[in-house]
């Protein structure tokens, strides 16, 4: 036996042979099912609670809906149309403007012309 294979085996031996031994090893790991505490909820009636209440997330979810319609035109030319927002009238969520007369919902007020700028809010 070489030097080499010999200091490898005074190493790792105790390892490998652990490794090739037949009977199976203990099983002292917990129990996954007991391990895994569900950590406490937030005291009733803080900020944080409010939270994982379920009318809640309605209630949040109706906000974001809300900031995201729009009337089916608008005299503000700056105000750009926002990725996600659709037209209140048809929930379409294409919108065409001419420039100095603001943005108007292809679906509902579609441009005469080639209009200077279209915008796609659906992604
Ligand atoms: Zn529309």
């Amino acid at each position: 036996m070489s030097d080499a294979a010999a200091r490898f085996l005074a190493r790792y031996g105790e390892t490998l042979s652990s490794w090739t031994d037949d009977t199976p090893p203990e099983n002292d790991a917990p129990d996954i099912e007991t391990s895994v505490e569900t950590p406490p909820l937030p005291e009733q009636g803080t900020p944080e609670r409010a939270w994982f209440d379920p009318e809640y997330a309605t209630t949040l979810t109706g906000l974001v809906h809300a900031a995201l319609m729009r009337p089916k035109q608008w005299s503000d030319p700056a105000a750009f149309p926002s990725r996600g927002c659709f037209c209140s009238t048809c929930r379409g969520q294409s919108w065409w403007s001419d420039g100095p007369n603001g943005w108007r919902c292809t679906g509902c007020l579609p441009p005469n012309s080639d209009p200077l700028r279209l915008i796609d809010t659906s992604n």
